[in-house]
């Protein structure tokens, strides 16, 4: 498998997440070309990574196996037509995108009939500890398997039977980073409020974010019991969580997730 070579069209902070994670797992550095239209990330990349690098997208497409769209959505159009004109060839090639919001018909329209993977992964992939969801159109199982070993590095992964499922995917991990960081937002406001330092108060507040989290991946329990596990009736977590409750959290949270759902499908 790791005699593919990769290319990256576009090399933004998403596309440097994902060559960071498959060099970590032990991908030649050699197999991977990554084109941009200034230099200063291919240079950065290049010192940092060792991989190749280069101005012309037709230049590293006419060399690769698969074929990593990493531009912005809008930028996806003009980029798609421009190498399938001057490189008609490389229909033949595997497609993945990392596009937000873009379905597989709209890169049909623009390359014809290509085996592509739509991935959604998300922020925190960047510390090797994200979800990306992948959706395979046209894919053999050997392509499912190099895709899923290219992102593994970047955390967990998820294979989608619907496209749909992406819009799904967009709102439970995708988005959600700003969900935590917007409660975390608010317990640090009031942590300060309480007298504790700027910093303090956020180094406390992750640490137990990432101390919950970690005991729910490690424990065979669900969020329910771990819950009321540390929950005694008439206690300081119950009159909290009480009042979590009383404001209607569950609603709250539901609702911020199907707003994300409405609007993906807005922008599709
Ligand atoms: P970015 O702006 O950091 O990177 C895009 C790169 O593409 C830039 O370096 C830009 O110079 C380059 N570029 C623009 N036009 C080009 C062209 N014609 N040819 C070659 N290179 C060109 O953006 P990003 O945050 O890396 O996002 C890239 C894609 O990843 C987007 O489609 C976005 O929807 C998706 N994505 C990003 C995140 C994230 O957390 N950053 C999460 C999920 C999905």
């Amino acid at each position: 498998m790791n005699d593919n070579v990769v290319a990256f069209i576009g090399a933004g902070n998403m596309a440097r997440c994902v060559i960071a994670a498959m060099i970590k797992s032990g991908y030649p550095a050699s197999n991977i070309i990554a084109s941009n239209r200034t230099q200063p990330k291919l240079t950065q990349l290049a010192e940092d990574y060792g991989i190749r690098t280069c101005l012309d997208n037709l230049e590293a497409v006419r060399q690769a196996d698969v074929i990593v769209l990493a531009v912005k959505p809008q930028m996806m159009a003009e980029v798609c037509q421009h190498l399938v004109e001057h490189a008609p060839e490389i229909r033949e090639k595997l497609f993945v995108t990392v596009a937000a919001g873009l379905p597989v018909s709209r890169y049909e329209s623009w390359l014809g009939e290509v085996r592509l993977v739509r991935s959604m992964p998300n922020t925190p992939s960047l510390v090797g500890l994200g979800v990306t969801g992948l959706f395979p159109s046209r894919c053999s199982n050997y392509e499912k398997a190099f895709v899923d070993a290219m992102f593994k590095g970047t955390g967990m992964t998820v294979w989608l039977e619907q496209e749909a499922e992406i819009d799904h995917v967009i709102a439970v991990t995708g988005s959600a980073p700003a969900y935590f960081f917007f409660f975390m937002q608010a317990m640090q406001q009031e942590a300060e409020t309480l007298g504790f330092a700027p910093e303090q108060a956020k180094k406390m507040v992750a640490q137990t974010a990432m101390g919950a989290a970690t005991m729910a991946l490690e424990s065979q329990h669900s969020f329910a019991e771990l819950r009321s596990q540390v929950t005694s009736k008439g206690g300081t977590t119950h009159e909290a969580v009480t009042s979590f409750a009383d404001a209607g959290l569950e609603t709250m949270v539901s609702n911020a997730m199907q707003a994300a759902i409405r609007r993906a499908r807005e922008m599709a």
